[in-house]
């Protein structure tokens, strides 16, 4: 059965010429792997529709895609995670400042959740935190404001920290304690 099946699979990849580079189409009838979002998993369902779209029906993300190929849901996923992670970072942010905002970018890093560039207005929010339950997203967007006034991890910086938000050690040990439970589905290459 197993042996059947990867067989499939390779006859379902196809390469399709262009005048341009080759493209590889590996087409498909199921996703499964499981995604996280803001602490919760999910599983895939496929449909095939007019337009990508998604939607979350309880512990599923319904995908519905124009072309059911690896490729076309992997752009689309990751297209909508970035999307997604916006909204929720915006959201954070507007929990503590409403005035000038900096500008939020987003980024898929491999060692830090978030950075501040205090000198541009600037701050990069690791896209795998969307992954993780909002309370921590906004102890790690809470952290990096902070970076604003005082740029070090000074005393002074922990004071503005806690006098924020009292709970922020819980915090930050809920996350540690998310991400090496959750570390296969987050560390991921792709979304
Ligand atoms: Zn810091």
């Amino acid at each position: 059965m197993r042996l059947l099946k990867l067989l499939v699979r390779r006859n379902n990849c196809v390469m399709v010429a262009t005048h341009q580079a080759p493209v590889v189409k590996t087409y498909i009838r199921g996703i499964r792997r499981r995604y996280l979002l803001l602490g919760q998993e999910y599983g895939i369902v496929l449909r095939q529709g007019a337009r990508n779209s998604l939607k979350i029906e309880k512990d599923n993300f319904v995908v519905t895609l124009s072309e059911m190929t690896k490729e076309n849901f992997e752009r689309f996923i990751e297209d909508w995670y970035r999307r997604t992670a916006r909204k929720i970072f915006l959201k954070s942010v507007a929990k503590y400042i409403s005035d000038s905002p900096p500008q939020i970018k987003i980024y898929k890093m491999r060692r830090a959740w978030g950075r501040c560039y205090y000198r541009k207005n600037i701050i990069t929010i690791n896209l795998h935190l969307v992954k993780c339950p909002e309370e921590c997203i906004d102890y790690i967007v809470l952290h990096e404001l902070c970076h604003f006034t005082h740029n070090d991890h000074s005393k002074d910086f922990y004071k503005m920290v806690t006098e924020t938000d009292s709970h922020w050690k819980q915090k930050d040990a809920r996350l540690k304690e998310f991400s090496q439970s959750r570390v296969t589905l987050l560390q991921r290459l792709h979304i």
